[in-house]
């Protein structure tokens, strides 16, 4: 047996929820949205189902998918894309994986931040990568040069980008993307970069791709959800973009994990990209509004609260709390005592965790989101204390 995987946990998202479901708790841990998503794109997938061909597309994609992200990047980003730049995957976790498994060989090392998207180091180390982390902090977990520099070597070639950040629910600046792609070109490294939640931003900001940086386009992978743009976590289609010498390359490792990924969904996510701008403007404003609801909810149930910047996520600061316990005892807890339940952070480190940092998820309707906030209020003793 592969030692990586015997001797590897059950992800704290599928742990966390399966908690959820044994002891009937409001699950506000794993990030997945209450509603339908866009009727358009559902009833396209249905439509397609029926009426379209079922037998194996294109192993990179279908070719109105792969024309309908590159022009989709086009109108939000600005970005040149060709559909030949574009890898159609099941899911980004398989973009991730086909990325990595193509383009590392042993012995290569890759920077990767944490806190990190649990797939990241398993994936990294199974293509015989070696991880070199940067380890970010609340409360405002920025990226700075002198942690890239300390960390890089000449036998660095990667490093890996998740923005806006899940799990701190952060965005990138445009200093600190300029930094990261200097460093980049300065030490010929290829970015890949995690852009799941590219379309879930708040407050007006945009998202800016690495890859739009000088220098960049040749040397970034761009990785993106249809999960995560329509809200359809369920759905697993997701893509690379990236420059063909590293497209042709990532296909290849595409062709072997899953070949292709089913036709309906990629029809029904094509015509969600070409006509769905404006459900997308919407469910950030409803997501937006449950951010404010449960931040709002937990701030009077006397919890300090992060900024959410972007993702479905919120963070307690448990120290700046005065809460005495850790994170994964505050989420025990918190399940025990209050009936919700939420990750703690530190699962989301490789080494040296952060342990004072809990995650909330707040795309949720109203009235699930002010039940969880009145468990926690009625729970709080219990909560606060040792
Ligand atoms: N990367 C990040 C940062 C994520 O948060 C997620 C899922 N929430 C994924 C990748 C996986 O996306 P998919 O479900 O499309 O595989
Ligand atoms: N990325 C999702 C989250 O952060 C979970 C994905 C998964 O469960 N694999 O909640």
């Amino acid at each position: 047996m592969n030692p990586l995987y015997a001797q590897m946990g059950t992800t704290i998202f599928e742990a966390m929820s399966a908690r959820a479901r044994e002891t009937g708790a409001i699950n506000l841990g794993q990030g997945f949205a209450d509603g339908r998503g866009p009727e358009a794109v559902l009833e396209a997938a249905a439509r397609a189902l029926l009426e379209k061909s079922n037998q194996y597309p294109p192993m990179s994609g279908l070719p109105e998918l792969r024309q309908a992200v590159a022009d989709h990047y086009g109108r939000h980003q600005g970005l040149d894309l060709t559909p030949e730049e574009v890898i159609v995957t099941s899911g980004a976790t398989e973009a991730l994986a086909a990325s990595l498994f193509a383009l590392i060989e042993p012995g290569d090392e890759i920077i990767l931040f944490q806190p990190l998207y649990d797939a990241y180091v398993p994936l990294v180390r199974q293509a015989g990568g070696v991880p070199r982390f940067v380890r970010l902090e609340p409360p405002h977990w920025r990226i700075d040069a002198a942690a890239l520099e300390a960390v890089v070597t000449p036998r660095t070639r990667f490093l890996v980008l998740n923005n806006p950040l899940n799990p701190a629910a952060t965005m990138c600046s445009a200093a600190e993307l300029a930094m990261i792609a200097d460093f980049c070109v300065a030490h010929d490294l290829i970015a890949i970069c995690d852009e799941v939640w590219e379309h879930v931003t708040f407050d007006g900001a945009r998202h800016l791709p690495l890859l739009g940086f000088p220098g960049m386009r040749e040397r970034t992978v761009k990785i993106g959800s249809a999960g995560k743009i329509f809200a359809l976590t369920g759905f697993k289609v997701g893509w690379t973009c990236a420059a063909p010498p590293l497209a042709r390359v990532i296909a290849r490792a595409h062709q072997f994990l899953t070949f292709t990924t089913p036709p309906n969904l990629q029809w029904a996510v094509a015509e969600g990209l070409a006509t769905q701008d404006a459900w997308v403007q919407q469910a950030r404003h409803r997501f937006q509004h449950g951010r404010d609801r449960l931040a709002t909810g937990l701030t009077d149930a006397g919890l300090t609260v992060l900024p959410s910047a972007a993702t479905y996520f919120l963070s307690v600061d448990l120290a700046a709390s005065g809460v005495a316990l850790d994170d994964v005892a505050f989420c025990d807890r918190l399940i025990d005592a209050a009936g919700v339940v939420a990750i703690p952070i530190s699962a989301l480190y490789a080494e040296a965790p952060v342990t004072s940092i809990v995650r909330f998820c707040f795309v949720k309707d109203d009235a699930t989101l002010d039940a969880a906030i009145a468990r926690i209020i009625a729970a709080k003793a219990r909560l606060v204390g040792a």
